[in-house]
């Protein structure tokens, strides 16, 4: 199974691949526009994602490059016209593959499958490598996290940031960091967000900020990941 991003304006051809794609095992999520897209690529991590290139706000191929400058997440491009020079310009622009419309659901599957086993964004990226911190792995490819041998059920934004402290373990992290890293926005002082995450984070790790296994505050500055028995006191 994977996360799946379709970015299709048109209905007829969304709604029917979205039933498809699910019935096929993954999960499926959607944008209708570029700018959602874009948002939806970054804020949930999908595995993959589908994109059509006619969109109603921004060109796909525009859209392809403002992702590529950020993420790696690999991208099939749906496109209308079976023509080369286009086809050469997506995949010069970073598109891992592409389908010329109109193309059935287990063709998208296939090529999906076929992507996601290549991999060549996360074999080449270190990000992508498990983290093994105590008993605590962290599996940034299927996103799957394990402790004490037993799965770990998290949000997509509980595991963005447990893996960013899982890969700076000892080490403080400030709310600050989390806050520009994790969730990409401007840190205001009061702002309760990375407290709030850590608590549902610690309740998930079966644990809790006065008695602690993984996740340690750091009085007035942030928070640090380390494996049981190693922390000082
Ligand atoms: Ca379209």
């Amino acid at each position: 199974m994977a996360h799946l991003l379709l970015i299709e304006d048109d209905l007829t051809i969304r709604t029917p691949l979205i039933r498809a794609l699910r019935d096929r095992g993954h999960a499926v999520a959607a944008a209708t526009t570029a700018m959602d897209g874009l948002r939806s690529a970054l804020d949930d991590r999908p595995d993959l994602v589908v994109l059509d290139l006619g969109l109603p706000d921004l060109d796909g191929r525009e859209l392809l490059r403002m992702l590529r400058a950020v993420s790696a997440v690999p991208v099939i491009v749906a496109t209308a016209r079976d023509d080369e020079t286009e086809i050469v310009r997506v995949l010069d622009a970073g598109a891992d593959d592409y389908l010329v419309k109109p193309f059935t659901a287990a063709q998208l599957d296939a090529r999906v499958r076929a992507v996601l086993r290549r991999g060549p964004a996360a074999a080449t990226d270190p990000a992508a490598s498990s983290v093994v911190v105590g008993k605590l792995q962290i599996d940034p490819r299927s996103r799957q996290v394990h402790l004490d041998g037993e799965p770990v059920d998290l949000t997509p934004r509980e595991f963005d940031l447990l893996h960013h402290l899982a890969t700076r373990p000892d080490q403080v992290v400030t709310k600050r960091e989390l806050m520009t890293e994790v969730w990409q926005v401007p840190y205001g002082g009061a702002d309760k967000t990375v407290d709030v995450h850590l608590s549902w984070l610690r309740r998930k790790l079966g644990e809790s900020a006065l008695a602690p296994r993984y996740l340690h505050t750091v009085r007035g500055v942030g928070v640090r990941l380390s494996a049981p028995g190693q922390e000082d006191g």
